[in-house]
Formats: structure tokens, sequence, C-alpha cells
């Protein structure tokens, strides 16, 4: 079938084979793709809202035994500038991310083998005492580690997050689901089963997640194609993945270095996930590691949603990339980019339109 054939299809609700991915890979013209992404886009919405949530990115530790390969944010025990935050400077940081309008914190950090699980549960229940702010946090690497130390299966391990005050579950650690790529660019960290099982049990209590790809360090095509097809199988299995959320890989002050991944390359592959991905509702645009213009036409390519102004992110900035913005700033790209500029909360309740 032609490439502008099948792609109209899709558009209509056909599932996208993995054949047919690298054919449309291949053949498609980009802005057809661009476009039909586009389309799929607004058949599912109706709208032509495009969201963003403000939310803070609090690094707990960044202390690590990981050493993933494509990580400057990670130091030792030794290290001088090596920290676990305390009480205080948690308070002061979520003081000044609900000032800032923040709704959601993303509490994440290094796996420190001196945090348990109360180091984690005493943590969320004293935010949830203090403060009304949704817990997005911790991702699948950080629930496995924290299970190991403390001698608890996955399950225990996130039961007594949720009932601590744990709301859902990023998708961080996933960088590219497939163990051949897992071991060159991350040894020590968990394979493509432990990540997507920690998930599965995640969504079968209750906890909600979203999925991410870091695409563009060592991985070919097929590696990024395998990666979609896990998370849409559990997705048809369990409905619990909220989004899903491509970064590119960040190539500055780490051991893999190698070059950025080009911005068509990027566009190609958002607007072909969206229409791979039937069931997932909402897709990201990363304007975090791809910058605000790209960021922008994402919005044309198939993504409803910005992510976060971020007030704090460390680990993109650690390898020299640091795009920073404001409320206003974001509702003036989205409105210049012809869309209808929305703050939604966590679980993509629209709580303003601008
Ligand atoms: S990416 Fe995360 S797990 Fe890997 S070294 Fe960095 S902080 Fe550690």
């Amino acid at each position: 079938m032609r490439a502008d054939r099948l792609l109209e299809d899709i558009v209509n609700g056909k599932r996208m084979t993995d054949e047919e991915f690298v054919k449309l890979w291949q053949e498609a013209d980009f802005f057809a793709l661009g476009k039909a992404a586009d389309a799929r886009r607004q058949k599912i919405f109706g709208h032509n809202l495009a969201t963003f949530i403000i939310d803070r990115n609090i690094n707990y530790t960044n202390i690590c035994s990981c050493r993933c390969k494509f990580c400057a944010f990670y130091r030792t025990r030794e290290a001088k500038d090596a920290y676990v935050i305390d009480r205080e400077a948690l308070w002061a940081k979520i003081e000044e991310a609900i000032d800032l309008g923040a709704t959601q914190l993303m509490i994440q950090g290094g796996l420190n083998e001196e945090l348990d699980i109360t180091f984690f549960t005493d943590m969320f229940k004293d935010i949830k005492a203090r403060y009304n702010i949704t817990l997005h946090s911790l991702s699948a690497p950080e629930i496995s580690f924290i299970a190991k130390i403390s001698g608890l299966s996955i399950k225990e391990t996130l039961l007594r997050l949720k009932e601590a005050g744990l709301d859902s579950l990023p998708g961080g650690g996933a960088e590219i689901l497939h163990d051949d790529v897992r071991r060159e660019i991350s040894p020590n960290k968990i394979s493509t089963e432990e990540w997507l099982s920690i998930m599965k049990t995640a969504h079968e209590i209750g906890l909600a997640s979203t999925a991410t790809m870091m695409m563009g360090s060592i991985e070919k095509l097929e590696h990024q194609l395998y990666h979609l097809h896990q998370i849409r199988d559990l997705q048809d299995q369990t409905g619990g993945f909220r989004a899903f959320i491509v970064w590119t890989y960040q190539p500055g002050n780490n051991m893999l270095a190698g070059d950025k991944i080009s911005s068509l390359y990027y566009l190609r592959f958002l607007a072909l996930s969206r229409l791979y991905l039937d069931n997932f509702k909402h897709i990201q645009g990363s304007w975090v590691t791809q910058g605000k213009e790209i960021g922008q036409l994402s919005l044309l390519f198939g993504a409803d949603d910005l992510g976060s102004i971020m007030i704090e992110e460390n680990v993109v900035r650690a390898a020299g990339t640091f795009y920073k913005m404001k409320k206003e700033e974001m509702i003036s790209l989205i409105r210049s980019a012809g869309r209808i500029p929305a703050q939604r909360d966590t679980s993509y309740n629209i709580l303003q339109i601008f």
C-alpha cells in the first residue's frame, strides 16, 4: 500500500504494524507525517488546546551507585558536592514552587544505599501533611533499588509509598527499552523486563504513570520501535500510562559523548509515535531537550502537551542543556503555534484556559 493511503487508514483508526512503521519511516513525506499525526490528535481531542503543567523537579540526592554512561548528574559519596536534601531545603523549594503556581513535584534522585523506604515514606508523609501538592515521583529504577535495600517486594514498596502520599510515577529510567542498548549505556540499571514489570505492578495498584524514552544515544530505529512496541503492549493490558514522552539524549559532560539527534529525526519520530501509540491519549513535545522552537513545532507533529514549566531541572542542565521558560512565555509560545494554551494538573484535568 502507498504511504499516503496507509497514513489515511491509520488516522482513521487502523493499528499500525511494526512493518508499517518502518515503511512509513522510510517512505512517508515529512510534512505528510506531521499532518497525519496532527489529524490523529485532532480526532482524539476534538479541540485545539495544548496543555502544560507547572511543577518542580527536586533531586533529593545526587549520590548514585548506578553510574549510567549518559549521566552528568551523579556523584560518588566522597565527592565535594555530593548531597542528600534536608527538610529545610526541601520546604524552601516546595514553597517557592507553590508560590509560582506549581501543582506537582517530581522528586527523583540517585540510587543511594543509605536511603531506604523509611526515608521516602517519612518524606512523602511530611510533605503531604504540610502542602496540597501532587507527588509524581520516583522512577522505576529508584523503586527497584528502594525495594532491594529495604528487603521488600516491588508491590509492597509501591503500596507503602502510595500510602505515604505517592500519587503517580514518572516514566524515567526507561531510556531505550531494549537490553542490547541498556547493557551499553546503563549496564547497572534495571532491565527492560523489570522496568515493564514495575510499571505493570504500579498500574495494578492504582498508581498511573507516564512512559518515557531517551532517544538518540547509540540505538537504532529498530530499538526505538521495539520500545514503542513494549509500551503499547503493556498499555493494552493495564491502560495505566497517561502519556508518552520522548526526550533526546544530551551528549555533554558524560562518558558516552556522541552527537545530538537532529530535530528533523525527532519530529519524524514524534509524529510516528502519535500514530503508532493508538492507545496513548497524550503525547508530549520536549522543549527541554529540543528548545522552544522545536517544542512549538512538536504541537504540529502530534503532541498535545508541552510538559512542564520546570522550576528546577538538574539532570538535563548537568549535561549542559538548559532552556528556561516562564508561564507567560509558554502561553505565548503555544498561542503563536496556533493552539489554545491551557494549564493542566498531573491527571491532565484542565485547570485554566488562557
Ligand atoms: S541516570 Fe539516574 S540512575 Fe543513572 S547514574 Fe544518573 S542519577 Fe544514577
